[in-house]
């Protein structure tokens, strides 16, 4: 049995916070706001492995009205969720993201990225691309105003 889900997550640029991205710790002088890290990388990403089993999204999953989810590291609630995906017997064959962000620029971090949500997954990097784009100067995203992340999984699971 084939499932496939997407996700899709945007967060806005603020001072004073980190850069997580991917799961990557990237210097810059604005980070990402959120209840979490800000990681809407790997948001999007857990958004699709739940989608793609049909549970309730991040948003029901990690509530931000709960203070136990502030500054989670979303890398950790990525491994969280896959645990229980992979228990319930369900295989990631790929995942597949894009980033699109005015700044900073992402390419050399790709790597780190791919390597680091693989190890979120327990799988291989070759299972999870990540690619990286601008709007070309068009609108928010173009103003550098935040980022945009869409996640496309694809997990298989033995028929009973
Ligand atoms: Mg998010």
């Amino acid at each position: 049995m084939l499932r496939i889900g997407s996700g899709l997550d945007v967060h806005a640029f603020a001072h004073g916070v980190p850069l997580w991205l991917g799961g990557v710790l990237i210097e810059h002088d604005r980070g990402l706001a959120g209840h979490s890290d800000g990681d809407a990388v790997v948001h999007a990403l857990i958004d699709a492995l739940l989608g793609a089993t049909g549970l309730a999204d991040i948003g029901q999953r990690f509530p931000s009205s709960e203070d136990r989810w502030r500054g989670a590291r979303s890398t950790t609630l990525l491994a969280q969720v896959w645990g229980e995906l992979s228990s319930a017997g369900w295989q990631l064959e790929n995942a597949d993201l894009t980033i699109v962000a005015a700044e900073p620029r992402l390419a050399p971090h790709i790597p780190d990225m791919r390597s680091a949500l693989a190890a979120a997954l327990g799988t291989d990097q070759d299972r999870v691309g990540v690619k990286a784009t601008t709007t070309d100067g068009v609108g928010a995203l173009g103003r550098a105003d935040g980022v945009l992340a869409h996640a496309v999984a694809l997990l298989s699971r033995a028929s009973a």
